[in-house]
């Protein structure tokens, strides 16, 4: 029986949300129990009509019963056009209004029919002489008494109208008629009355209790716990509708935002899984007041720290409510006297005619997340057409990349690193490049990420490896190598710590002249694995650098957690130097920092002789940028030894 409510549910355009026991949801799915189908209306239109057919074989009086015939036709048809009526508002989304005056119009012709059957019942029994007439109206009346008792339980003013429509005639027709026994029958049928009028009562209170229980348990099924939104079940009901409804409304514009809160876990990680749980609670009802500005939001809680959003907005609105997403996230959290900053990241879909079915459109709004945190975090991102375009062309590039890993398509270039105090270059940083049959010279942006998402980053990462190590070799001792290191290698440790050791050994390079350069971002997702693989890596005598440090979360903890050797600052930090006092400043410290625990740091992203300078001040060690030099396929100005050439 449960199961039935959701079927009618379903039809509901109105927000989940709708309070508990409202009057109108119920009244409609009363209504849809008893006058949803045309069977049952035709059934009883057509047995009224037999039953005058057969009263007229009985009695005679062709007259009455020929308008009692066409009166119940007509009857018949205006139950059915009510019907076509409900339906058709169904469909389009009931609002209370439709399903008040739907009630009424179902209650005015129910009644008429009912009456109609009485009055036949009241002609029968003036032939009281024949006991099969007697017979008949008493039979008919109880027959259909108990039908609108039941069929109309739980609407007690219908049932009430039908009984009395059906049994006034009849009650009023034994008093007054000169009928053996009137009297009796009159209060027999009384009790009948009384009696299905109870029976009425009872199934109501039944149906009530049945509906709102069920109701409840909707409501807690649809219902994150944590934050009171949705969950992602009533999302998918909620998004399925809305899709509908956009199909109608080309005007409106459907959008759909994935919210992700960047860098979540590190709150997990850091201030404990309670105040994990407040900063969910308190997006939610940030998300919530940003979203209640845009008329018609719909929001979830989808799971972990992700979101989602649906909205009808009208043209130019798509990207107003985005940023306003953002903006409401990038506020401070405090939780316990602790504070915490935090950004989110929003990836954005609109329904159009290319991209218009849920799946797709969560596809969309999926990448243009990814590429949102991508981009940096803490911004948003619209699938648009130039970013269908670059999926595109990522899909043909990801065939590529198979190609150029076979056919040794792949170049390691080198780009200097300078000693700042000594005034000479320390070492090279390695950096991939693809040489493309047609597309000519690809840069790492453009494919380490697909290579990254599709695992080919293994491989990548051994041939880079291998060609820098084997180069290095060949360079006079004293000169470093800096490979790039992808966080995803250190989802293979074992392979990661074989081919270091591997590439160390054929190549014969000096351990201590490798660094491995890994991202904060890594940092971020280690496990026992990965920490036993870095210390397998130093124990073999290579180094390890933190790159693009400031360009994320920047935590001083992780530098002294991690056996790191040095530092490079990213250019975002650089580029503000020296005319920025806080990035001045910071960098200080950093360095500061760096001296005290035994480690040098890199500042990334020299350009100008300016920059030189005042890093040489702050006491930055090394520098790399292109003022010293750019990335170039071999060491310019390097003495290469020819003999460990002809070895490598
Ligand atoms: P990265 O590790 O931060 O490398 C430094 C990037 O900054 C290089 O870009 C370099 O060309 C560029 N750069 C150096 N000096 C300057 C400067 O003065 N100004 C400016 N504007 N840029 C400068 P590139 O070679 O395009 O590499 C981009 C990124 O791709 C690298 O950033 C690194 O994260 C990744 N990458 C490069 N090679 C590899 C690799 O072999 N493996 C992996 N996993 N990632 C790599
Ligand atoms: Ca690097
Ligand atoms: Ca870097």
């Amino acid at each position: 029986m449960p199961l039935a409510f959701y079927g009618v549910n379903a039809h509901f355009a109105q927000r989940t949300d709708a309070p508990l026991g409202a009057p109108e949801p119920l009244r409609a799915f009363l209504v849809e129990t008893i006058h949803s189908a045309r069977g049952p209306l035709a059934i009883s239109s057509v047995l009224g009509v037999l039953i005058n057919f057969s009263a007229y074989a009985m009695v005679g009086d062709r007259l009455f019963f020929f308008v009692q015939v066409l009166a119940n036709v007509v009857v018949g048809l205006g139950r059915m056009r009510r019907l076509t009526i409900w339906q058709a508002r169904r469909r389009r989304g009931l609002t209370d209004r439709d399903v008040v005056e739907c009630d009424r119009g179902f209650l005015v012709w129910s009644a008429m029919l009912a009456l109609l059957l009485g009055i036949t019942c009241r002609h029968l029994i003036s032939y009281a002489a024949a006991p099969g007439p007697l017979a008949l109206a008493v039979s008919l009346c109880t027959g259909f008494a108990i039908s609108f008792a039941t069929g109309s339980a739980g609407r007690p003013f219908t049932m009430a109208a039908q009984i009395a429509g059906l049994t006034g005639p009849l009650i009023y027709g034994f008093l007054t008629l000169p009928i053996p026994l009137g009297g009796v029958w009159a209060a027999l049928i009384v009790g009948l009355v009384c009696a299905a009028l109870l029976v009425g009562r009872f199934t109501r209170q039944r149906i009530v209790a049945l509906y709102r229980a069920n109701e409840e348990n909707r409501r807690l099924a649809e219902t994150d716990i944590l934050t009171g939104l949705m969950n992602r079940y009533a999302m998918a009901q909620v998004f399925a509708r809305a899709l509908e409804r956009a199909a109608l409304r080309p005007q409106e514009r459907l959008a759909v935002y994935l919210v992700d809160l960047d860098r979540f876990k590190q709150i997990n990680d850091t201030l404990g899984h309670a105040a994990g749980d407040a900063v969910i609670v308190e997006t939610g009802a940030r998300l919530r007041a940003a979203a209640g500005m845009a008329e018609g939001a719909d929001i979830a809680r989808m799971g972990g720290d992700e979101f989602m959003l649906v909205a009808r907005l009208a043209e130019g609105e798509v990207e107003a409510l985005a940023q306003r997403l953002i903006e409401t996230l990038r506020g401070p959290f405090s939780f316990e006297g602790a504070a915490a900053t935090m950004t989110g990241s929003v990836g954005v879909a609109v329904y159009s005619e290319n991209c218009r079915d849920a799946a797709e459109l969560m596809k969309c709004a999926d990448r243009a997340l990814y590429e949102a945190k991508r981009a940096g975090r803490g911004r948003f991102r619209l699938f648009d057409r130039e970013l269908a375009a670059r999926i595109a062309e990522d899909g043909e590039l990801e065939i590529a990349l198979e190609e150029a890993l076979e056919h040794d398509q792949l170049e390691v270039w080198y780009q200097p690193i300078h000693d700042l105090r000594r005034g000479h270059v320390e070492g090279y940083e390695a950096l991939v490049r693809w040489r493309h049959p047609r597309l000519g010279l690809v840069m790492p942006d453009r494919f380490v990420p697909l290579a990254e998402q599709n695992g080919a980053i293994h491989r990548l990462g051994e041939i880079v490896l291998a060609k820098a190590c084997r180069e290095a070799a060949r360079w006079p001792s004293a000169y470093t190598v800096a490979v790039n290191l992808s966080p995803r290698q250190f989802l293979r440790p074992c392979a990661l710590v074989a081919a270091i050791k591997r590439e160390l050994d054929q190549s014969g390079l000096d351990p201590a002249r490798l660094y491995l350069e890994i991202t904060e971002n890594f940092l971020i997702d280690d496990n026992d694995d990965t920490r036993s693989a870095i210390r397998a890596i130093r124990e073999m005598g290579a180094r390890f650098s933190l790159d693009d440090f400031g360009r994320g979360y920047s935590s001083l903890a992780y530098i002294q957690k991690y056996p790191f050797s040095k530092i490079k600052i990213d250019r975002e930090f650089v580029r503000n130097i020296p005319a920025d006092p806080v990035s001045s400043a910071i960098v200080a410290s950093v360095c500061l920092l760096a001296r005290r625990i035994g480690m040098s740091v890199v500042a990334e992203g020299v350009e100008t002789d300016m920059q030189r300078r005042a890093l040489c001040e702050l006491g930055v060690d090394l520098a790399q940028g292109y003022f010293f030099g750019r990335p170039a396929p071999a060491p310019a100005g390097l003495p290469v030894f020819a003999e460990k050439r002809a070895s490598g």
